[in-house]
């Protein structure tokens, strides 16, 4: 297995260290606070290529291998969670239309989707189908030249700026989800209709979306895989996807683990820096041992996935450990602010909301347990 990033490579996550510390962190607490859009950052994100890190090289991406690309988004999410989620939807999307699309559409759309303006979003979740994505009720009603959607899609990340929706919708009768199709969708139409969810926990600069689709129409070559292939091609995105939201969980850990050691060292009880107290030492202890575990996780999914074995499983284990991990750091680093950590003028309490949602998105923790439990019954060969 190669376990390396390339000098290439470690050169550009520096550059997004910087970029994301100097530019998205001072963004990143006005979103959160006024609850607006990352995305007025995207034109810088565009031109720095990083919303083309999964795009092969001919369409014009930067064909980031899986383990660089998940140190990327670890330091996009030290600054921003929200830009981080974006940048993972949108590669989830990219790597979805790299494997199921047809040639030509794969060609054409990969080439669209490098391009400023063409945002992409995973349309899988409704009100009634969350972790039960097969229960989804949005219609496919094949129609000349294509498909016509009608349904409603709910808490649809980048979906308001989003452009391109790849949609689960029911394409047949039988009532399993062998009905189930995945379905690329221009949302340029009037039969597409956007609303923002606001209100949420954290992440609030990450736009979060509920989509009516009133006969929107899709034409028959954007149909990926074939009929009936939808729900293994969400599970299968899912896959990739989780180890980017469990690099989110890292990067996040990681900003909140450098504010407690810092504050530990500067603030000052009983005549002594805290830091000097064992109860805090062993907080700052717990959360290297997590963080570092998570990563060396990340890390064996993200190169079991670039070297194309099997990584259902690893992807699971390294997500559930991530995000419950962060849960935890983020708990401590308030913990040790004491009161300072509890209002907004302190980045902890931030991240604290932030970390929150990495334990529900792209399958819960219940839901990675399954996954990996189903995975070791069935006994695969490691
Ligand atoms: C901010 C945000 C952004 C999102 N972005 C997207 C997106 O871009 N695209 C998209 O398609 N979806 C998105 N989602 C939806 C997300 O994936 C779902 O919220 C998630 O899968 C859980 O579904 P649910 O909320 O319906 O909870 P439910 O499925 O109703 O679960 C409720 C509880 O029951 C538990 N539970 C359910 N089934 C089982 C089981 N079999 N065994 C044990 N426990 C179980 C769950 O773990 C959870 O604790 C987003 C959600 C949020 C909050």
């Amino acid at each position: 297995m190669n376990t390396t990033i390339s000098d290439d490579h470690r050169v550009l996550i520096e550059t997004v260290r910087n970029y994301a510390r100097k530019e998205l962190l001072p963004l990143d607490a006005k979103w959160d606070k006024a609850e607006t859009s990352c995305c007025e950052q995207l034109d810088q994100l565009y031109e720095m290529g990083l919303m083309a890190l999964r795009v092969p090289e001919e369409q014009g991406g930067l064909a980031c291998p899986m383990l660089a690309y998940a140190h990327i988004l670890r330091e996009l999410a030290y600054a921003s969670p929200s830009v981080a989620v974006m940048v993972s939807v949108h590669s989830m999307v990219c790597e979805a239309i790299k494997m199921f699309a047809a040639p030509a559409v794969r060609e054409e759309t990969l080439h669209t989707l490098a391009t400023p303006g063409n945002l992409s979003a995973f349309a899988v979740s409704e009100a009634d189908a969350g972790s039960d994505p097969s229960a989804a009720k949005t219609r496919a009603a094949p129609v000349p030249g294509g498909w016509k959607l009608t349904g409603s899609k709910f808490w649809v990340s980048n979906g308001m700026a989003g452009r391109w929706f790849v949609v689960l919708a029911r394409s047949g009768t039988r009532g399993t989800h062998k009905d189930l199709s995945m379905f690329l969708l221009d949302a340029c139409q009037d039969t597409v209709e956007r609303r923002p969810i606001h209100g949420k926990m954290g992440i609030r600069g990450s736009e979060t979306a509920e989509m009516s689709l009133d006969g929107a129409f899709v034409p028959t070559e954007n149909l990926l895989g074939r009929p009936g292939d939808g729900l293994k091609i969400a599970l299968s995105a899912l896959d990739g996807g989780r180890i980017g939201i469990a690099s989110q969980a890292v990067g996040i850990g990681q900003a909140a683990m450098d504010l407690m050691v810092a504050y530990a060292k500067e603030r000052r009880q009983f005549n002594r820096p805290i830091a000097d107290f064992q109860a805090i030492q062993w907080m700052i202890a717990d959360s290297q041992a997590e963080l570092d575990a998570s990563q060396l996780l990340i890390d064996r999914a993200a190169m079991l996935k670039e070297e194309r074995h099997p990584f259902t499983r690893e992807a699971a284990i390294a997500k559930l450990f991530a995000t419950e991990a962060v849960n935890r750091i983020v708990y401590r680093a308030v913990q040790v602010h004491g009161g300072s950590g509890y209002v907004n003028e302190c980045r902890v309490e931030q991240l604290y909301r932030d970390a929150r949602v990495t334990t529900i998105y792209e399958g819960t923790s219940e839901i990675q347990r399954h996954v990996i439990a189903r995975e070791v019954l069935k006994g695969s060969p490691r």
